[in-house]
C-alpha cells in the first residue's frame, strides 16, 4: 500500500496550494540528501515527498488524485520533469558536488535549488534540464515499457449482475503520432551531442565538474536523429482515449477487468502497459449481496403466512412464482436456487434467499380488529412461553 500523499506532506485534504508548498519546502529541507548524507530512510522520505508534491502541487493532477488515488498520477505523468530530476540525481552521483554554483564550500540556498528541480524558479531562474543536457548528463535513451493504468468504473447493482458495455474516456500517455513513438524526427545524422565520437568527456564548463562515458544521445553509435518536436524525444504524449469496455456479468466492487495493451504507451517504442478497470458496484436499497448469493426481504400478508399461498416475486432474471408454505412464521428463509448472481469464475450461479416479513394491515377496519381478536384466541400456547433469559 502506498502512503497517502496528504499524509506524507502532513497536510489536510483541504490544504491550500500555499500550505502544500510550505509543508513540502519545510520537509524537503529536513530530509534532503545533502543534509542527511548516507541516510537511506531520509532518502526514501525525500523521494516520497517529491512524489507527493509533484501531484498535489498541480491542480489538475491533485484533482485526479483526489478522485482516483495514486494511479491517477500515472495518467498525468510528467515525463519531462521526471527526467530532469533523474538527470539531476545522475549528475549528482557522477559529479558529487551541487549541479551548479561555486563548487565545494559554496553557500547555496536549498530552497532555490529545489525550486529549480521542479521548474519553479522565478524570472531568470536556471533551467536545470538544459544545463545537465549540455554537460552530457541527459536522458537515458532506451525504449521503456509503458505503465499499467487502473481506472475505476461505477456500476449499478443490476448492471453488475447482468453485465454491461460502457464507453469510457481516460487520459493516458499515448504513442506520439508525429514520430510514431520513436521519439526521433527525420533521418539520423552525426550526433550533435558527441560530434560523432559516441563518447562524451567534458571537464570544467558550466557545472564545474567532469562527466564522461558513453554519449547518452546516440548511445555510443555516433549517429542520432534530432528529437521529435511534439514529444521532445519521449515518443509519448498525453492523450484522451475513448474506449468501449465490456463488463462481464457477476462483477463486484474491486473486480478488475483487464484491457491488454490499453495502458500507458511505452516510451521510445517500448510496449504499452495494460489498463485495469476496477469496478465499484452501488448498493441496492432492497437486495444485499454476499458472494454470489443475494438476500431480500419478502413481505407477505397474515393470511398468506398462515394459510400458505403462491405469490409472484421479482428477481433479476424476471418474475417467478414462489410457494409460501402454510404456517410460515415471519423471518422464515426460503431459497431460490440459481437466482443469485452469475459466477464471474464460470461456476454455478448463486442463490436468492428470501426472508418472509409478515405485514399486518396498517389501518385495521372494525372487521379486521374482530378477525385479529379471533386470531388471538387461536393460539394454543403462550407465544412468549419459551422466552426465558
Ligand atoms: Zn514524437
Ligand atoms: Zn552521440
Amino acid at each position: 500500500m502506498a502512503d497517502d500523499y496528504y499524509q506524507i506532506l502532513g497536510v489536510a485534504r483541504t490544504a491550500s496550494a500555499d500550505e502544500i508548498k510550505k509543508a513540502f519546502r519545510k520537509l524537503a529541507r529536513k530530509y534532503h540528501p545533502d543534509v542527511n548524507p548516507g541516510n537511506k530512510s531520509a532518502e526514501e522520505k525525500f523521494k516520497q515527498l517529491n512524489s507527493a508534491f509533484e501531484v498535489l502541487s498541480d491542480e489538475r493532477k491533485r484533482k485526479l488524485y483526489d478522485e482516483f488515488g495514486e494511479e491517477a498520477g500515472k495518467l498525468g505523468f510528467d515525463e519531462k520533469k521526471a527526467e530532469q530530476y533523474r538527470a539531476y540525481k545522475a549528475a549528482r552521483a557522477a559529479g558529487g558536488g551541487m549541479p551548479y554554483g561555486g563548487g565545494a564550500g559554496a553557500d547555496f540556498d536549498l530552497g532555490d535549488i529545489l525550486g529549480d528541480i521542479f521548474g519553479r524558479a522565478g524570472a531568470g531562474g536556471v533551467d536545470l534540464g538544459e544545463i545537465l543536457g549540455r554537460a552530457g548528463g541527459g536522458r537515458a535513451a532506451g525504449p521503456t515499457a509503458g505503465e499499467d493504468i487502473t481506472a475505476n468504473l461505477t456500476l449499478s447493482f443490476s448492471e453488475a449482475l447482468t453485465g454491461t458495455e460502457r464507453s469510457i474516456s481516460l487520459q493516458r500517455p499515448g504513442r506520439c503520432g508525429r514520430c510514431q513513438g520513436s521519439g526521433q524526427s527525420g533521418a539520423p545524422t552525426t550526433c550533435a551531442t558527441c560530434g560523432g565520437t559516441g563518447k562524451v568527456r567534458r571537464g570544467g564548463g558550466v557545472l564545474g565538474m567532469s562527466v564522461g562515458g558513453t554519449c547518452p544521445t546516440c548511445r555510443g553509435s555516433g549517429r542520432a536523429a534530432p528529437p521529435c518536436p511534439s514529444c521532445h524525444g519521449a515518443g509519448v504524449v498525453d492523450e484522451t482515449a475513448r474506449l468501449t469496455v465490456k463488463i462481464p456479468a457477476g462483477v463486484q466492487t474491486g473486480s478488475k477487468v483487464r484491457l491488454s495493451g490499453q495502458g500507458a504507451a511505452g516510451s521510445r517504442g517500448g510496449p504499452s502497459g495494460d489498463l485495469y478497470i476496477e469496478t465499484i458496484v452501488s448498493e441496492h436499497p432492497l437486495v444485499r449481496r454476499e458472494g454470489d448469493d443475494l438476500h431480500m426481504d419478502l413481505p407477505v400478508t397474515v393470511s398468506e403466512a398462515m394459510l400458505g399461498a403462491e405469490i409472484r416475486v421479482p428477481t433479476f432474471q424476471g418474475e417467478v412464482t414462489v410457494k409460501v408454505p402454510a404456517g410460515s412464521q415471519s423471518g422464515r428463509r426460503m431459497r431460490l436456487k440459481g437466482r443469485g448472481s452469475p459466477s464471474l469464475k464460470g461456476g454455478a450461479p448463486g442463490d436468492l434467499y428470501l426472508t418472509l416479513q409478515v405485514k399486518v394491515p396498517e389501518q385495521p377496519s372494525a372487521e379486521a380488529r374482530q378477525a385479529a381478536e379471533a386470531l388471538a384466541r387461536a393460539y394454543q400456547t403462550d407465544v412468549r412461553g419459551s422466552l426465558q433469559l
